[in-house]
């Protein structure tokens, strides 16, 4: 067992010494009611799918409605080149099938659902880990990070700006699903169903606090990135650029090819990525971003323990990514990795089968001993 793990069992059998009945009702069993029955979960795939079927209607009616005109005629071709022209090799993912693009949103609804349930209703790590590695070997290094959200913010922005640009139903869907599900459950999205946090995730080994200031400041290069990728993608066509592909940082990496200093870049934010959790996440990642914003108006944001706060401080030094202020887990911090669960003794005691409300506030002196009396000193 983990030294602090140990610690925390320590403390939650000492808790439970100290019980404190608060009553059997209130705030607690209201929370614990997400998810509480497998209808309510088919429920909220109901309403994700519906989202995905109305964006889907929306985005083909508006297409039939604009009058394309491909400005170039004719592309160059290798006998108006020349005899010795080569065609190369083509650098994009091929286009898929319809039917592949159902099943990246339906997987896309399936691993968000898995989070939101782990981190509302199961209480359990493994359950997000196991979610992202699937996501990370789905839509990582088979999908080869085609499509995902932070890229579609591009298309979406685009398309507004510009009516002759088209926009796939899929890229909609990849958009706007996490920016739902954020707004009923935090940002499950991010905790394991989005293949560039899982590919950090996996990776974060010793991770270390940063001063909170720190954190919040370079947090907000977020949002300067987020500005210029806007700024870019609705210029008109010429000098239009999406410069979140362009700069992706783990594309590479999952398509094993790429200019050597973008794969750099990417090697080198997986070798920080160790002992600072989620650099890109919480750097630079600009859809991670709005989803912040979003996140401040979630329906059921993260909470660490299973009821009540009793303000231990055990949590704070197990959050990875500096997402616990004052014993809270911050709406726009945290990436619902459930990782903190386990350091929450009222939590341990729902997983003995106690009841968690009995467990009064946390008893300091467990954390800090008392200072010996003077004449204990002097003898
Ligand atoms: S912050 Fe961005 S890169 Fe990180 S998990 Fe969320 S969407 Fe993905
Ligand atoms: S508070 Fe930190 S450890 Fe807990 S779920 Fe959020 S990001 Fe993970």
């Amino acid at each position: 067992m983990r030294p602090q793990a140990e610690h925390c069992w320590k403390l939650s059998r000492s808790l439970a010494i100290a019980r404190r009945p608060i009553g059997a009702s209130g705030r607690w069993r209201r929370r614990e009611r997400v998810f509480s029955s497998p209808a309510s979960l088919v429920l909220f795939c109901t309403f994700i799918l519906g989202a995905v079927l109305g964006s889907t209607l929306a985005s083909t009616s508006a297409a039939q409605e604009v009058n394309y005109s491909r400005p170039v005629a004719a592309a160059p071709q290798p006998e108006s080149i020349g005899a010795d022209y080569q065609l190369p090799a083509v650098q994009h993912v091929p286009p898929r099938g319809q039917g592949q693009y159902a099943l990246d949103v339906v997987l896309l609804v399936a691993a968000m659902a898995a989070v939101a349930y782990a981190c509302h209703r199961g209480r359990r790590r493994m359950l997000v880990t196991a979610t992202t590695l699937l996501a990370l070997g789905y839509f990582g290094f088979w999908r080869q990070g085609c499509v995902c959200p932070i890229g579609a913010t591009q298309n979406v922005a685009a398309s507004l700006a510009d009516p002759t640009v088209g926009i796939p139903w899929v890229v909609i869907a990849f958009f706007f699903l996490p920016l739902g599900a954020t707004l009923l459950f935090g940002r499950v999205f991010c905790g394991g169903a989005c293949a560039l946090g899982a590919i950090q995730d996996v990776v974060v080994l010793r991770p270390v606090q940063l001063p909170l200031w720190v954190d919040r400041w370079l947090g907000k290069f977020r949002y300067v990135y987020l500005a210029a990728a806007v700024w870019f993608a609705v210029q008109p066509a010429p000098a239009r650029d999406f410069i979140i592909c362009r700069f992706d940082p783990f594309i590479g990496v999952f398509r094993l090819s790429g200019t050597p200093w973008v794969i750099g870049v990417g090697v080198g934010l997986l070798a920080l990525g160790t002992f600072i959790g989620r650099p890109y996440c919480r750097f630079l990642c600009p859809y991670g971003g709005l989803l912040a914003v979003v996140s401040r108006f979630a329906w059921r944001a993260v909470s660490i323990t299973p009821d009540r706060e009793i303000d231990c401080r055990l949590c704070s030094t197990a959050c990875p990514f500096g997402a616990i202020e004052n014993c809270r887990a911050s709406r726009t911090a945290c990436l619902a990795c459930a990782r903190c669960f386990a350091s929450c003794p009222r939590q341990h005691a729902v997983w003995n089968g106690e009841t968690a409300c009995n467990i009064g506030p946390a008893p300091l002196v467990e954390l800090s001993p008392p200072p010996r009396e003077p004449e204990e000193v002097l003898v």
